[in-house]
């Protein structure tokens, strides 16, 4: 059985950099599934611009087709603020046996120890970091002891243990952030080829950064 990479984040939208990085990593890690799971109340922002509905609608069509990619709906679901850990527990309790890796961008994992409970995740779940342009790997601090003790460059070592590692993984460098494409959308500008025609498809028919020209 293969890993399970989990991909959490707000995907407010989804765009090529996110699902880029999916993909990779479910070819160069050989997993057999990455989850995405879209978060309903983000605790560490402020309010999502479009709707825990209308992300969750953009993942899904984003991931549709592609053989491997799952969307997993149960943040949303879930009263209360959306923590990572909480999802992990659940998922290891579905998945016993089975490897769970933890997918975020390095800026996501510089951020880890401001997370709730995040000295949970390891003991359920690897955390797979994604080389983001511009950021570091921390080498003090919490992290830098975190990746000292449990760091391996052995992709084999996700598969052979179910948790507890931390694997860094270079992956193509595309510069595309949301916060960039609500902006652009804001300021009337299209974001066509930044992400895939059904997410554009959707920003334009709810007008959740405002309204798209289609004429353009
Ligand atoms: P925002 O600009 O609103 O902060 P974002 O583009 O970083 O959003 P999130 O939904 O916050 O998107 O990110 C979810 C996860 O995807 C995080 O782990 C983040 O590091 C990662 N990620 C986001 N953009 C990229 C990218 N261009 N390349 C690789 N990973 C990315």
């Amino acid at each position: 059985m293969r890993p399970i990479g989990v991909f959490g984040g707000t995907f407010d939208p989804v765009h090529y950099g996110h699902l880029r990085t999916a993909f990779e990593m479910l070819q160069a890690l050989k997993f057999g599934e990455v989850r995405f799971v879209p978060c309903g109340d983000p605790p560490h922002r402020g309010e999502t611009w479009a709707s825990a509905r209308e992300r969750f609608e953009m993942v899904r069509v984003a991931a549709e087709g592609q053989g491997g990619f799952v969307v997993d709906d149960r943040e949303l679901r879930r009263d209360g603020p959306s923590y990572t850990v909480d999802t992990l527990v659940e998922l290891r309790k579905e998945f016993s046996d089975r490897s769970l890796g933890l997918i975020l961008g390095m800026d996501a994992f510089l951020g880890l120890p401001r997370w709730h409970r995040w000295e949970e995740i390891l003991g359920v779940a690897h955390i797979v970091v994604a080389h983001r342009p511009g950021w570091r790997a921390p080498d003090m601090g919490p992290l830098g002891e975190l990746l000292n003790e449990f760091g391996t460059h052995r992709v084999q070592d996700l598969h052979d243990e179910t948790h507890g590692r931390i694997h860094i993984h270079a992956v193509t460098q595309l510069e595309i952030s949301s916060t960039e494409i609500r902006e652009l959308v804001e300021a009337g500008r299209d974001p066509r080829f930044l992400m895939p025609d059904a997410v554009r498809d959707v920003i334009a028919r709810t007008s959740c950064y405002g309204k798209l020209d289609d004429r353009l």
